[in-house]
């Protein structure tokens, strides 16, 4: 069989991976894990730029423009997008369908009509215009009569398809929602509590926020998902007479569209549809606040028409908000690993959203005297975003004479050490806090910092105890006999560890500065600085004034970064992982200058290797200024070829590219 040409490889990669986005987001059931995607992608990548020839905008490559946009243009629906009534009741939706039958004359001894019911997503409403199956114009849906058009940001969204699949009609409309996954937000929250940051409140408003970025490359990080739900303008042959038939047909052009959609005719069996959803809402992984109950038939749903806000043939029900009302026993304090001080409150049990729960977050000493909130108060407990459990109010009426007023903490529950209020925030002042050390020696041993495996929370917790830790930099004065006499710890795995820690050595100066905690430097703040100095000394060197000139860093960070490196805490940080020889050199310094050994050099990487994975490898090679490309072609200068590589190989020895094997590419990268 002869070799495909460039043109139907890149056919059969866009099919390939809008396949995979398709399997995804609409059948949920994966094609590929993400890494392959990543592969397809950037082989498709590295074609269409050989080729520009065979350029198509509805490419899945094209999701990313590259530049920010400069605005949002205000855009006229054509079609208003109406809002939905809600109710709150079963009497209610009783009464809305008592007025649905009697303008459609349905006698009382007649049932119907065919209502649809799918679930109310807590996201951002949008209108998407495809015309001749391609996305034209995504449009949020701001007054109802006009919102922005955020075509860009949408665009960069992998659950919307850019084509849709078979026979498109001429023009469609597709209202549905955004939102945003609850694994999704719960990370995105744990990175921002990490560097620092505040979290966010909930999903929808992240989602919301996300969609106003002017930067596609941020909407296409947060893996915001979609779901279609009704429509807008409508051209094409085939009618649709339905909308449970229109919500089918949605899926097979490749749209998310719900699965749980059931259409009923009576009642009471609205009900139970309601009753039986309202219990297993929690487990869909995302938001959802209610059910939209529709009459099906659109020739009905014309007849019975709109009021100038809502529709009359649609209602939603709103489910109530996961609220309980328990008695607060205590509040802990717990400390972070950059000294924050978290007020975290201890309830008697009580069911809320189908799980038991015991704990809530109080946010800050702000927020409890804002509140007045009470240890003995009996208070109103709600699932934010139906993720973390937090205290929302006090029911005052039943205050217990004797409850107790929360004043800050004076010394820190952990080291009574001095603490000190910073905004809202209160904050362990003290740099020998043990329980600061144990939440930042497990950040410095984390995948992403130091990445030392074999150091699980309760073996640190064990070695503070021990007091063989009271520093960071003791890590590397950890010996296998020492670590052999702890309880459950053999000498096998002893020595894997101190092997571990020992590797950890060399992870260069950004990873360090990420590692060791510093208030709002996570790790993009230190390749940052990484990449604009050579090594620690320098970086010692530098001005607060010339931090601040740093790409993204603003006055705040920059003045954390200069106080903390300078401050005691900071010097001793530094003289100690210097004498324990941790490599305190940047791997990355002028990344973008120039200047590295592969600088402006395009280079391929195929096949497996003994010294990392090829992502791993991939991040190395960019540190020396390489621009890594999934496929060979004319323009490649360099091919690193591992073990097993295949095809790459020989068509990269046809061209006479440069080919480097493991030990060349160990060499370059200093290894
Ligand atoms: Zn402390």
């Amino acid at each position: 069989m002869a070799e495909p040409t460039a043109h139907e490889r890149i056919l059969l990669l866009r099919r390939q991976l809008e396949a995979a986005n398709r399997a995804y987001y609409v059948d949920a059931e994966p094609l590929m894990p993400d890494r392959n995607y990543d592969e397809l992608m950037k082989e498709l990548i590295g074609l269409e730029s050989d080729h520009p020839e065979l350029a198509d905008p509805a490419s899945p490559s094209c999701r990313v423009g590259g530049e920010p946009v400069a605005g949002f243009d205000s855009v006229e629906h054509e079609l208003p997008m109406q809002s939905v009534d809600n109710t709150y009741t079963y009497e209610d939706i009783g009464a809305w369908l008592d007025r649905v039958r009697r303008s459609l004359e349905i006698e009382a001894d007649q049932s119907g009509p065919l209502m649809s019911c799918d679930p109310k997503i807590d996201g951002v409403a949008i209108s998407l215009r495809y015309e001749v199956g391609r996305l034209v114009r995504a449009v949020t849906r701001g007054d109802g009569q006009r919102g922005d058009d955020v075509t860009a940001q949408v665009r960069a969204m992998r659950s919307i398809p850019l084509r849709l699949d078979g026979e498109a009609p001429e023009v469609l409309e597709i209202r549905g929602e955004i939102f945003m996954d609850n694994d999704v937000f719960e990370s995105l929250n744990m990175r921002r509590e990490a560097a620092g940051e505040p979290l966010y409140a909930n999903a929808r408003n992240v989602t919301a926020g996300t969609l106003k970025s002017l930067d596609p490359a941020v909407v296409a990080e947060r893996r915001l998902r979609f779901m279609a739900h009704g429509m807008g303008v409508h051209e094409a042959e085939r009618a649709m007479t339905r909308h449970s038939e229109y919500i089918e047909y949605l899926r097979s052009l490749g749209v998310p569209a719900t699965r749980d959609l059931q259409v009923v005719q009576e009642l009471p069996d609205l009900i139970a549809v309601i009753k039986e959803f309202g219990q297993r809402r929690e487990s869909l992984g995302y938001g959802v606040d209610g059910m939209v109950v529709r009459v099906d038939d659109f020739a009905l749903q014309a007849r019975l028409g709109s009021t100038s806000k809502a529709p009359r043939w649609c209602v939603a029900f709103k489910y109530p908000a996961d609220q309980a009302e328990t008695t607060l026993i205590e509040v802990n304090w717990q400390v972070g690993k950059g000294g924050t001080l978290t007020p975290r409150a201890t309830m008697e049990p009580v069911e809320l959203a189908g799980t038991t729960v015991r704990h809530a977050t109080l946010h800050n000493i702000e927020e409890i005297h804002r509140k007045d909130i009470r240890v003995g108060d009996r208070v109103v407990v709600e699932k934010a975003g139906e993720i973390i459990p937090q205290v929302v109010s006090v029911v005052r009426a039943a205050r217990p004479d004797d409850a107790v007023q929360m004043p800050p903490p004076a010394r820190c529950p952990a080291c009574s050490g001095e603490v000190q209020q910073e905004g809202p925030k209160l904050y362990c002042v003290n740099a020998d806090c043990p329980a600061q050390l144990r939440e930042r020696l497990a950040w410095f041993v984390g995948r992403d910092q130091m990445d030392i495996d074999g150091l699980g929370d309760k073996l640190v917790d064990l070695l503070v105890e021990t007091g063989l830790l009271r520093h960071v930099a003791d890590l590397y004065a950890l010996r296998i006999e020492d670590l052999v006499e702890l309880e459950g710890l053999g000498e096998k795995s002893a020595a894997s560890l101190v092997d571990a820690i020992d590797d950890s050595r060399d992870r260069g100066l950004d990873r360090v500065l990420a590692a060791v905690g510093i208030r709002q430097v996570g790790r993009s703040a230190a390749r940052t600085v990484a990449k604009q100095y050579p090594d620690m000394d320098a970086l010692l060197g530098a001005s607060k004034a010339s931090l601040e000139e740093l790409p993204d860093f603003g006055s705040i960070t920059a003045g954390l970064l200069h106080e903390a490196l300078h401050s005691s805490w900071g010097q001793e940080l530094v003289d100690r992982l210097k004498a324990a020889g941790v490599r305190l050199t940047s791997d990355l310094y002028g990344a973008d200058v120039g200047d590295q050994p592969l600088a402006g050099r395009t280079v391929v990487i195929t096949g497996s290797f003994s010294s990392g994975s090829r992502s791993e490898l991939t991040e190395r090679l960019e540190g020396l200024g390489a621009s890594v490309s999934g496929s060979v072609s004319k323009k490649t200068d360099l091919l690193v070829a591992g073990e097993k590589a295949g095809s790459k190989r020989e068509k990269a020895e046809q061209l006479g590219i440069e080919i480097w094997d493991e030990a060349a590419l160990l060499s370059a990268l200093g290894a």
